[in-house]
């Protein structure tokens, strides 16, 4: 898999995001550095479109990628 193609651009890994209390570098290298697919950001993305990432959605925050593609779907 590999590293995410976003990685350059995108504000959570550039550290563009509010603050939360997780730590951040694993999250990195959990998602951004080896497994994209299960990245909330990354599945909204892939299936709502780039426009539609909720400004502050963290990696992990996976329940809250799925609400929206329900509501969006
Ligand atoms: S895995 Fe997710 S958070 Fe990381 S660079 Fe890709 S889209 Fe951004």
């Amino acid at each position: 898999m590999g590293e995410c193609e976003f990685i350059e651009n995108c504000p959570f890994f550039n550290g563009q995001l509010a603050e939360k209390p997780v730590e951040i570098e694993k999250l990195k290298e959990d998602y951004c550095r080896s497994n994209n697919l299960h990245c909330a950001r990354y599945v909204i993305a892939m299936a709502l479109g780039k426009e539609k990432m909720p400004s502050n959605l963290y990696p992990h925050e996976k329940e809250v990628a799925y609400n929206l593609l329900a509501e969006e779907g």
